[in-house]
C-alpha cells in the first residue's frame, strides 16, 4: 500500500526503466511523468488498467499478482476462473478439461466466473426492472474495475450512473465459498478463493474493493501463469465430474459485448478499449447518449480476452470464445433465476459502499489559493507551445503546465522555452562581451558618464 493510502498491481522497476517516455502518451490518465531519466507513476491518478504495461520496450511495467503459494494459508482452496480463460486454450480443449486441469493444480474446487456472471445478468435485469429515473441514464456497467476507477479520476459526475450490483469476480468469491463450506463441512473462513486474473485491474479490485468494505477474494492468480500450469496437465485430465455448468450467457461476458448480449434488454452501447471508454464517457458527459439505456464498458481492446495477463492473441481469443458461446448457448444458466431474484431482494447483489470520486484534479484544498493557481495554469499554458511533444516527461502542455503550478517541474523543462531562454541568454553574452569597463574605455559613455576617458573638466 502506497503513503496515499492506494493499492496498485501495476508497478514500476526504476532499474529497467530507460525513460523513453513511450508510456506518458497512452496513459488515459496522465499519471506517469518522466523526471531525470526515469518515469514515476502518480499514486492518486493510476487506475491500473495496464496501458503502460503494453506499451513500455524495456518491460519496466509489470504486474504484481500472488503465487501459488498462497494457496497454504488456506484449508480448502477453490480457484475462480474469468470467463476469458477458456479462450486461451486450442478449440478441441473443453471448459470441462480446463476446469479439471485446474483442481490438480493444488485447488479442492473450482467454481466458474462464468456461472457468477449470470447470477449477475439476472440481478441486473431484476435492477432495471425496478425503473431508473431518467437522469442516471444511461446506466454503466460495474464488471471493469480500471473503467470504474477512469470514473473516479477523470469522471466523477458519471459516478451515479454506475449500476450498484456487485462484479461477477465477487458474487463467484461468495457463492464458491458457501457451496465449498455447504458441501464440505468447513467453516468459510477456512476456504480461500483464488481468482484467475486476465488484468492488474482486478488485483487491485480484489485487494481495495471500491463497492465493497472487503473482497471476498483471497488471492489474484496470473492468467498467464495458470495457463502454463493447465497445459502442463491437460494430457492427464479426468473427465468423468461434471465441473463445467456455465452456459454461454457467461462464458460470452470474457469477450467484449458479451454482457450486453446476455442483458437482452434495452438499448445497449459496448465500448472496449480504455481510450474509446474515454471517448464514449466524454459523450455522456455532454448528455448525447440519453437515447440509450446500458453501457458495457472494458478497458482492454477486445474486453478481458485482451486483458495484459491473458497470453492468447485476442482476435484469436475472440474466434473461440464465439464458438464456446455458440456451443454452450443452448444450455439454461447455471444458476437458479428465481433464487438469484429471492437473494437479490435480500441484498445480496448490492454494492454496500458508494463510489466515490478521486480527487486528483484539485489544485488546492483551498478555494481562493486554487484559482489564483488556475489563473497562474493558464499564463503558464499560454506561453508554452501547444505541440504536447511529450519531450518535458509531462503527457501534454497542460500537465506541464499543472505540474509548474504544482511545483512539480520548471518551465525550462520544456525544450522550446529551454531554446528560446538559452536564446535570450546568447543575445546578452553577445551584448555583454561589448561592454567594455569604464576604467578600460576609450570612448565616451551616452551622457557624459560611464566608460570611456574621463571628461575635461577644466
Ligand atoms: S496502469 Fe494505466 S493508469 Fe496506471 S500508470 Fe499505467 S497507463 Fe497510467
Ligand atoms: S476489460 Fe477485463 S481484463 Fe481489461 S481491465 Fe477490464 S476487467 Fe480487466
Amino acid at each position: 500500500m502506497s503513503q496515499g493510502g492506494y493499492f496498485h498491481s501495476v508497478r514500476l522497476d526504476l532499474a529497467k526503466c530507460k525513460g523513453c517516455t513511450n508510456c506518458i502518451k497512452r496513459c488515459p490518465v496522465e499519471a506517469i511523468r518522466v523526471r531525470e531519466g526515469k518515469a514515476r507513476i502518480m499514486e492518486e491518478r493510476c487506475i491500473d488498467c495496464g496501458e503502460c504495461v503494453r506499451v513500455c520496450p524495456n518491460h519496466a511495467k509489470y504486474v504484481v499478482t500472488d503465487g501459488l503459494e498462497r494457496l497454504q494459508d488456506f484449508r480448502c482452496r477453490v480457484a475462480l476462473p474469468a470467463p476469458a480463460f477458456y479462450g486461451q486454450f486450442r478449440p478441441d480443449v473443453p471448459p470441462g478439461a480446463v476446469l479439471a486441469a485446474l483442481l490438480g493444480a493444488g485447488f479442492d474446487g473450482v467454481f466458474e466466473v462464468a456461472v457468477a456472471a449470470e447470477a449477475v445478468t439476472l440481478a441486473t435485469r431484476a435492477y432495471l426492472e425496478r425503473g431508473m429515473p431518467r437522469a442516471a441514464r444511461p446506466l454503466i456497467s460495474s464488471a471493469c474495475p480500471a473503467v470504474i476507477r477512469l470514473m473516479q479520476v477523470r469522471f466523477p459526475t458519471l459516478l451515479p450512473h454506475i449500476i450498484p450490483v456487485e462484479t461477477p469476480m465477487e458474487i463467484a468469491a461468495r457463492l464458491a465459498k458457501e457451496e465449498m463450506a455447504r458441501e464440505r463441512g468447513v467453516n468459510p473462513r477456512e476456504i480461500g478463493a483464488f481468482f484467475i486474473t486476465p488484468c492488474a485491474a482486478k488485483v487491485t479490485a480484489a485487494k481495495q474493493p471500491e463497492g465493497s468494505l472487503v473482497s471476498s477474494v483471497d488471492g489474484v492468480l496470473s492468467m498467464s501463469a495458470m495457463y502454463a500450469e493447465v497445459l502442463r496437465r491437460l494430457p492427464d485430465v479426468d473427465l468423468s465430474g461434471e465441473l463445467h455448468r456455465s452456459s454461454g450467457m457467461g462464458i460470452g461476458w470474457g469477450a467484449a459485448g458479451g454482457e450486453g448480449r446476455a442483458l437482452g434488454t434495452g438499448t445497449v452501447l459496448a465500448v472496449d478499449g480504455i481510450h474509446n471508454v474515454v471517448t464514449v464517457l466524454e459523450e455522456v458527459e455532454r448528455g448525447t447518449l440519453s437515447d440509450v439505456d446500458f453501457i458495457e464498458a472494458q478497458a482492454c481492446v477486445g474486453g478481458c480476452i485482451g486483458g495484459p495477463l491473458a497470453v492468447q492473441n485476442p482476435f484469436i481469443s475472440r474466434v473461440r470464445m464465439r464458438r464456446l458461446v455458440e456451443e454452450y448457448g443452448k444450455r439454461g444458466p447455471g444458476v437458479d433465476e428465481a433464487e438469484v431474484r429471492r437473494r437479490f431482494r435480500q441484498g445480496f447483489f448490492d454494492m454496500v459502499k458508494p463510489i466515490g470520486p478521486r480527487p486528483v484534479l484539485r489544485l488546492d484544498e483551498d478555494v481562493t489559493r486554487a484559482i489564483r493557481k488556475m489563473d497562474r495554469l493558464e499564463k503558464t499554458l499560454a506561453r508554452l507551445p501547444g505541440l504536447d511533444c511529450g519531450a518535458c516527461g509531462s503527457p501534454t502542455c497542460r500537465a506541464l503546465a499543472e505540474d509548474i503550478v504544482r511545483e512539480r517541474a520548471f518551465e525550462t523543462d520544456c525544450i522550446f522555452q529551454l531554446r528560446e531562454h538559452l536564446e535570450e541568454l546568447a543575445e546578452r553574452m553577445v551584448q555583454l562581451t561589448r561592454i567594455v569597463p569604464p576604467a578600460l574605455s576609450r570612448d565616451k559613455a551616452p551622457g557624459g558618464g560611464g566608460g570611456g576617458e574621463p571628461e575635461d573638466r577644466g
